[in-house]
């Protein structure tokens, strides 16, 4: 099988929202750790495309995409408290979607990677259809998974959120759809205040919206069991086609946004689980980036994560004790998904 693709482009450095948590820094601190680890990694590199207006039009209706792209060209300004653009972030976000997209054609496209990855800024998981916020202006994930049932014909893919906020984004975009399956853990309550257990979807979407809401102080023993004693066997009853990770890497305890405590190991783990669950089922796995604000964490974690997603050999199941928030969960679930009784 070829080796596994990371996608990234030079234009992630221009997205510039003024003194942010959500720098330019945060790109350079990962490839650095890419460089710095070596070919042992694994993955080939390659710069992203950039994403047409048709496949942003595929999510954001045409005069939101209009606005951003002229509040760029004007010099960029700020769209809400948490969210600015500057003239670089257009073509920054249009990578932003490229990648996501170009990891999904990688994986589709027939005699590709198992695994593949994108790497830019500004993230997407908060960014509703007409609406940048949280530091998002486009659904990068989501247009991805819209791609894969659209341009090849998929008919399930499952979204695994791990990013500490919810992302509300890509829970709105798929709420009334069977197809994708969206899973997510984050903290609560924190922004963006979305996300409760009782959030299931809706019409024929009801059951395949699963929020896993943990409290602040979170850690280890809670994330990595939700991913793996839930997200996993919720997959295995599901039978995605296609996996993809929303992976933030703002839960990690030395994260100056938020308050829960995952480790590195720990996001290790959820990465090995998620390497495990898209095993378990055949499916190919592609990882976007989200958030991640401390940035030497951020880079060893999103690194960890490319080694264990994309190592020549399957990583280990993490062992740990089912966590009693699992335990709710797999409760919760098991009247829409039966083949989770008894776990
Ligand atoms: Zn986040």
């Amino acid at each position: 099988m070829p080796a596994p693709v990371l996608l990234r482009h030079a234009s992630s450095a221009d997205h510039d929202p003024g003194p942010h948590p959500e720098q330019p820094a945060r790109i350079v601190a990962i490839e650095r750790e890419l460089v710095r680890r070596g070919p042992g990694l694994g993955w080939e590199t390659r710069d992203s495309s950039a994403a047409s207006r048709d496949v942003l039009e595929t999510i954001h209706p045409a005069p939101y995409v209009s606005f951003i792209e002229a509040l760029c060209a004007s010099g960029g300004g700020q769209i809400d408290l948490d969210t600015a653009v500057s003239r670089g972030s257009w073509l920054a976000a249009c990578h932003g979607v490229g990648g996501a997209c170009d990891a999904v054609d990688l994986l589709l496209g027939g005699d590709g990677p198992g695994a593949a990855a994108s790497a830019h800024r500004p993230p997407g998981h908060h960014a509703e259809p007409d609406r940048a916020m949280g530091f998002c202006l486009f659904a990068n994930i989501a247009i991805a998974a819209r791609r894969a049932l659209d341009v090849h014909g998929l008919e399930r893919v499952l979204v695994v959120d791990w990013d500490v906020h919810h992302g509300n984004g890509t829970n709105d975009i798929f709420r009334g759809s069977d197809q994708v399956l969206f899973a997510s853990i984050h903290g609560s309550p924190l922004y963006p205040g979305t996300g409760p257990a009782s959030d299931v979807g809706i019409g024929r979407g009801e059951g395949y919206t699963v929020n896993l809401p943990v409290p602040a102080g979170s850690g280890d023993e809670t994330w990595v069991s939700l991913v793996e004693h839930v997200v996993r066997p919720l997959a295995r009853a599901y039978e995605p086609q296609l996996v993809l990770v929303s992976a933030g890497f703002d839960a990690h305890v030395d994260d100056p946004l938020a308050g829960c405590r995952v480790s590195d190991a720990g996001f290790a783990a959820m990465a090995a689980s998620a390497r495990l669950l898209a095993e378990d089922v055949g499916a190919p796995l592609g990882i976007v980036l989200e958030g991640g604000y401390d940035l030497a964490a951020l880079a060893r974690c999103f690194a960890d994560t490319l080694e264990v997603a994309g190592g020549a050999t399957t990583p280990a199941a993490p062992d740990l004790p089912v966590h009693p928030l699992a335990t709710e969960a797999l409760a919760r679930l098991v009247a829409r998904w039966p083949a989770l009784s008894g776990l």
